[in-house]
């Protein structure tokens, strides 16, 4: 048996140990697709009041990647970038909703039938155990 690979394991993803930590947490991917897409909510986020907590003051900021930046030339080039565009694409996909997991669990509304005798029974013999 050989050594497990270690090495060119991260494709292009810059420091793991940084996007691991949850003081640089930022938005989840369907915060940003069901909430912040949206073109008022958008609008909303590219025209931000100055802040002088945030980076640039917050005046640079990608709504995709939920990030501030610097300065308009930083913004166009991150535009430009791969982790933009890998998190656009990321974006394009449905985001996983409360509804997909209950259905995953055979919990959706479609799948529910009407409770069978045999299952009500099933039910009251295992409460009276
Ligand atoms: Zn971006």
């Amino acid at each position: 048996m050989g050594r497990l690979r270690r090495s060119r394991v991260h494709n292009a993803r810059r420091d793991v140990h940084r996007a691991a930590r949850t003081r640089v947490r930022t938005r989840d991917l369907d915060q940003i697709q069901l909430l912040d897409l949206d073109p008022k909510r958008r609008a909303e986020l590219e025209a931000q009041p100055l802040d002088f907590e945030k980076p640039g003051l917050a005046q640079h900021y990608c709504v995709e990647c939920a990030k501030y930046y610097e300065t308009d030339a930083a913004l166009t080039s991150h535009w430009r970038s791969k982790v933009h565009k890998r998190r656009c694409k990321q974006l394009k996909e449905p985001a996983y909703t409360i509804e997909e997991s209950e259905r995953a669990a055979g919990l959706g509304r479609a799948e529910r039938k009407p409770p069978t005798v045999a299952a009500v029974m099933e039910d009251v013999v295992l409460a009276a155990t």
